[in-house]
């Protein structure tokens, strides 16, 4: 009996030896490559402390987790596409786990904690970004230069919502707003670029997240677009509701009390898809205040109406006027944006829709349609479009074809025939069409 339970405690001991008394685990890991940056994302059972240092030849990085043990499997991992190119794990001092992050290259690291938010318990979150790589001017630069002698394109910002560790809303069958919204993003980004006098720049163009203060600062800053469409897909609790939406910014209060909450839902997105809380969201703070903010608020309920003009031919509307709300992601004081929620993917027909090629297609045509409208109507100054629409003439007295011809550069034949002239004879306050390929 005795010497059963000194057995027993030696055990017990050796279980206790063997199974590190850590105060905390890593359940879970998962990794989200970018363009610009490699995420890596390990669920927490508690929140952690932990340190971070880099070595080389070969390329390392060494993250100490204090008093936490692993108990998931690094295996399932797909490095492809990422900078790493393995992850080892080992505990220390018989509590702390440490992990090793086998390189390509040089990373420069940042890392931070998330608290519980929707479907996610504690986070540690590591984000690598390539040391080598530099920022990503190179398109805006191009643009600056040949502006000044050639009209500019327009360039429309389409902003997939969502991506990586933050899905969005989940349809009952499963399928999830972050795939579908991009889905149809990259359908109108390819519509967009067959337009003349327009070009379209992606977001986000892949399964990871983006911070929207991040996705304004992509729209205005990096792509100087002249205007933001950010997709998404509506959810609700009942699942009869259906129908699209079309919102903007308000700056002050909602117009109604579900815009409110929606905008709180999507603005959630930061927490869910992991932006650290120390980015301050000063800049956008401020400039809400500027009275240039007026011109971009009235262009943005411009487009918003033609857009949800469009959509009406291809869904039935859940709101049949253009909504405001408090929506982060359209905080660009002069980028006029709208927010388009294109369906309740809550609800199962709507689902299926949104998961349908046919269907996407077909809703970013109606996108596409409301844009152009509103783009041909109102050409961005400089732009190839501004200069299409003014290329008309009032005939004024004493003007003759030739002068005219002369002044635009273009060829009295091309004139003649773009106006169906028969003769030279021209009468006061005739328009004229100017051709725009000479
Ligand atoms: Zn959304």
């Amino acid at each position: 009996m005795k010497q059963t339970g000194y057995r027993l405690i030696a055990l017990l001991l050796l279980c206790a030896s063997s199974q590190i008394w850590a105060e905390s685990a890593v359940k879970g890991m998962r990794m989200w490559p970018a363009p610009d940056h490699t995420r890596l994302v390990f669920d927490t059972t508690a929140p952690v402390e932990h340190s971070l240092f880099t070595l080389k030849e070969p390329d390392r990085l060494v993250i100490d987790i204090k008093d936490t043990r692993l108990s998931t499997d690094t295996e399932q991992l797909d490095y492809s596409s990422s900078l790493l190119t393995g992850i080892r794990s080992a505990q220390r001092n018989g509590k702390d786990l440490r992990v090793v992050l086998d390189l390509k290259g040089a990373v420069t690291p940042k890392s931070f904690v998330l608290r519980p938010s929707q479907e996610y318990g504690h986070r540690l979150v590591l984000d690598l970004y390539d040391s080598g790589s530099k920022p990503e001017p190179v398109r805006t630069t191009l643009k600056s230069i040949s502006s000044r002698q050639k009209a500019r394109d327009i360039v429309i910002a389409i902003d997939a919502g969502h991506g990586g560790d933050d899905p969005g809303a989940i349809g009952p069958n499963g399928v999830k707003e972050k795939d579908v919204v991009l889905a149809i993003a990259r359908k109108l980004k390819k519509m967009v670029d067959q337009e003349p006098g327009m070009s379209a720049v992606m977001i986000r163009d892949g399964d990871y997240f983006v911070g929207l203060k991040k996705r304004v600062k992509l729209a205005r800053q990096t792509h100087k677009a002249d205007f933001l469409i950010s997709i998404h897909a509506d959810s609700f609790n009942d699942a009869r509701a259906r129908g699209s939406s079309v919102y903007t910014l308000s700056s002050g209060g909602a117009t109604s009390e579900r815009a409110r909450q929606l905008a709180e839902k999507e603005n959630a997105s930061d927490l869910v898809g992991g932006v650290s809380l120390d980015d301050k969201d000063d800049l956008l703070a401020s400039v809400l205040l500027d009275l240039s903010q007026t011109a971009t608020t009235e262009a943005s309920v411009d487009v918003a109406s033609r857009v949800l003009g469009e959509i009406r031919a291809v869904n039935k509307l859940h709101k049949r006027k253009v909504e405001q709300a408090g929506f982060r992601v359209l905080k660009a004081p002069d980028v006029p944006s709208i927010l388009v929620e294109t369906a309740f993917i809550s609800n199962p027909a709507e689902e299926r829709n949104l998961n349908s090629s046919t269907h996407q297609e077909k809703m970013a045509k109606a996108i596409m349609e409301g844009v152009r409208d509103y783009f041909t109507d109102n050409p961005p100054p400089g732009t190839v479009l501004a200069m299409n629409k003014k290329r008309k003439h009032v005939i004024s007295q004493g003007e003759t074809l030739s002068a005219i011809a002369e002044y635009y550069q273009v060829s009295l034949n091309s004139l003649r025939n773009l106006n169906r002239l028969e003769s030279n004879t021209l009468r006061v306050g005739q328009v004229l069409q100017i051709p725009t390929d000479s």
